[in-house]
């Protein structure tokens, strides 16, 4: 590398994607060993922005900086070398008395975050995922979802706090942020904060910091009507129609469009569809809503599903309920066929008629109707939420 180059380069501000490929960088903390015209560079622990997937490196705007005053000062003294061991930054940046772990650099040197005023405000300060469970089972707070790794933690609609969920599937919120909670529940956030892994690059940073909002898979979308199709129950009854507990949390996490169109696949991935969109319901709580609506007995003996049918169509109609839920019936049916043994030809045949109830044809391979099946369910949440 040339000074000139570096010179140029510091002209224009470096952002946190990748030029390569545009996906999101990570800070790390390397050497740079390096000639730069004339002087030899041995610098240990520099923050560089690296992409994971190119393994490209990038300079971060301070360490450039850096390095042209360091390149300024060895020129004046006549110095072809610079050796030195980079101290990690250990700002204090306040805003709260209860000592959250966080790293200093993440704030200086990941593009976008530092700021002329509230210094030390977007200082990413990272948890446990078991947080997100905690808050979605405390009856004062919820967990609402913009998609899979992007929401918002609302408590009684008094406040609210803006959360990520990072490729290591730690939650990423802004200190300041954090600092606007009651005392106690900095303390219990404190509890399930984990030192920095430097990776916030997400939906989360791309909605917070530049205003993007990233397209959403169809997976991504059907789990947003969900969490819509929830806090309309909320909104309406006070109440929280579904849980996140760890397993939901984790499964919900890795439903994406399968990578291979294979049985066991599609088996493990309606599974997981079932175990979400269907059993993290709560029937005590849907029969409380129909009792609400329509003066109905206690209902007992009904699966989760047949509560559904019965709750939608007591806020709409029998029409609509039948139809709304089609595609829930559907996954159910799925489910069965891959959950017991038979013989491939009765399978297929079965399998077939779904295909059908699908709108698609008898040749469609298992990923068409992946992908069939979670565009209905979206349709069928979305109608939901909207007679809510
Ligand atoms: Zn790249």
């Amino acid at each position: 590398m040339e000074i000139h180059e570096l010179i140029d380069s510091a002209s224009s501000v470096q952002r946190i994607y990748c030029g390569k490929c545009s996906s999101h960088l990570s800070l790390v903390f390397e050497v740079l060993d390096e000639i730069i015209s004339g002087v030899h560079f041995k610098i240990n622990g520099l923050p560089f922005l690296r992409c994971i997937q190119c393994q490209i490196r990038y300079l971060p705007d301070r360490s450039k900086s850096a390095i042209l005053h360091l390149h300024r000062q060895a020129f004046e003294k006549g110095s072809d070398m610079i050796t030195s061991d980079r101290k990690k930054t250990q700002n204090d940046f306040g805003f709260t008395k209860v000592p959250f772990i966080y790293d200093s650099d993440d704030y200086l040197y990941i593009p976008g975050l530092e700021r002329d005023f509230d210094k030390g405000f977007l200082t990413p300060v990272f948890f446990n995922k078991e947080v997100l469970v905690k808050y979605d089972s405390h009856p004062s707070y919820r967990v609402q979802f913009a998609s899979k790794t992007y929401g918002t933690i609302w408590c009684n609609d008094d406040f609210s706090v803006p959360f990520g969920i990072n490729k290591h599937e730690k939650i990423v919120m802004w200190l300041g942020d954090i600092s606007r909670l009651p005392i106690k529940e900095q303390y219990y956030l404190r509890s399930e904060n984990v030192i920095s892994d430097h990776c916030i690059g997400s939906e989360f940073y791309d909605g917070q910091i530049e205003c993007v909002f990233t397209d959403l898979t169809p997976e991504d979308k059907l789990f947003k009507e969900r969490s819509n199709f929830i806090e309309s129950f909320y909104a309406r009854f006070g109440t929280k129609v579904s849980r996140l507990d760890q397993e939901v949390l984790e499964i919900s996490l890795s439903i994406t469009r399968p990578t291979l169109d294979t049985p066991t696949e599609q088996k493990k991935l309606i599974n997981n569809l079932y175990k979400v969109y269907v059993e993290s319901l709560d029937k005590n709580i849907l029969s409380k809503a129909i009792a609400k609506e329509c003066a109905q007995k206690e209902i007992v003996n009904l699966g989760v599903l047949q509560r559904l049918k019965l709750f939608i169509a007591a806020v709409s109609s029998e029409e609509q309920a039948t139809r709304i839920m089609q595609p829930l019936f559907l996954l159910q049916d799925l489910r069965l066929i891959h959950a017991h043994t038979g013989s491939e030809a009765s399978k297929n045949k079965k399998i077939n008629e779904i295909k059908l109830e699908l709108e698609i044809d008898e040749s469609s391979t298992t990923l068409e109707v992946h992908d069939a099946l979670i565009a209905k369910l979206r349709e069928s949440f979305h109608a939901i939420t909207s007679s809510i």
